[in-house]
């Protein structure tokens, strides 16, 4: 028998939740229904200036009123807790003492204004700035001992050493095969200056350690793959590296990403607006490709239809007319 399959929301809690959020949480739902799998969600608060408890309350809330329920996390069952990433940085400080004693690790002393000036090289991984030129790996621990006087660094990940022409593959269910030049971006950031853990650094140890087989989320992330995956490398989890899936996004009538500015269509306010939950997971299936006309389902009704392949590889422009759907004019 297959092992289960094992999929995960991870939302952010910075913000109410608005319907690019809701796809990705629909399919990622489905993913694992469709599998018999078993669904997770994990609050990703890492950020707590950015993250406000209230929005998780609301997030969970809005999951619940579009009927996509969680097997495990906060309010489910517990085998993994903590799944908020305020309560879990003992274990990404575990994963780093372990980058550390592999000698993996090296304190970064630049400035901002110093990255700022690196000039973009052609296979960046875009989503993060440009790539480091790896400026601090080659201080000698004189220069760094004379710098952290000035300034207290940030940690990185140095990547390991390989051929130019050794290319990092995978292949995206959704995205198709990609392929990343392993030193990409460059060396990045694990922990910032001021102790926060970086994102890429703990989602791979909460994916990893929650056992998750099944990667969906939004194709902004695409390219903090190829770094996700060296990093469950180097932690020794190699053989535990999910299948990634990213699903393209949902964009304003102005082409770029959907975001307030294109109008509150936060979940709770089209809630407020008295649209029902039918109708937003109706027409969550039909921009994501699942179904080729728009009418009100249930998140169930849609389970034992779902494949990958249904979906659409380009994002989805939400203008008046799509909105119009939503709100039955
Ligand atoms: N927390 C991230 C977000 O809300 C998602 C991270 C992930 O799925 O890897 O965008």
């Amino acid at each position: 028998m297959d092992s289960i399959r094992r999929g995960r929301f991870a939302p952010t809690p910075s913000g109410d939740m608005h319907l690019g959020n809701a796809k990705i949480a629909l399919l990622s739902w489905l993913q694992m229904r469709a599998a018999n799998g078993v669904f997770l969600l994990r609050i990703e608060d890492i950020d707590l200036q950015r993250s406000r408890p209230e929005k998780s309350v609301q997030i969970m809330d809005d999951l619940r009123w579009l009927g996509l329920d969680w097997d495990e996390g906060p309010g489910a069952l517990e085998p993994h807790s903590p799944y908020f990433q305020s309560q879990r940085l003992e274990l990404y400080a575990n994963a780093l003492n372990r980058l550390e004693a592999e000698g993996l690790l090296y304190p970064c002393y630049c400035s901002r204004a110093e990255l700022h000036g690196i000039a973009g090289a052609p296979h960046g991984l875009a989503s993060e700035g440009a790539p480091y030129s790896g400026a601090c790996r080659r201080l000698t621990k004189t220069d760094r001992a004379e710098r952290a006087r000035r300034k207290t660094p940030s940690l990185r990940f140095a990547l390991p050493e390989v051929p130019q022409d050794q290319l990092l593959c995978f292949q995206d269910g959704i995205a198709g095969a990609q392929q990343f030049s392993p030193g990409g971006g460059g060396d990045f950031v694990v922990r910032r200056a001021d102790g926060m853990y970086s994102y890429q650094l703990a989602v791979t140890v909460d994916d990893a350690l929650m056992e998750i087989t099944d990667v969906l989320r939004g194709d902004d992330l695409l390219d903090s793959t190829p770094r996700q995956i060296q990093l469950y490398r180097a932690l020794g989890w190699g053989e535990q590296i999910p299948s990634f899936a990213h699903a393209p996004l949902l964009l304003g009538a102005d082409g770029t990403r959907l975001a307030k500015r294109h109008g509150d269509l936060s979940i709770a306010s089209l809630r407020s607006d008295g649209v029902l939950p039918t109708t937003l997971i109706g027409w969550l299936a039909y921009v994501s490709g699942l179904i080729d006309h728009f009418e009100p389902l249930t998140a169930s009704d849609l389970i034992a239809e779902f494949t990958l392949e249904k979906l659409h590889q380009e994002p989805f422009v939400v203008n008046v007319q799509a909105l119009s759907l939503l709100y039955g004019n």
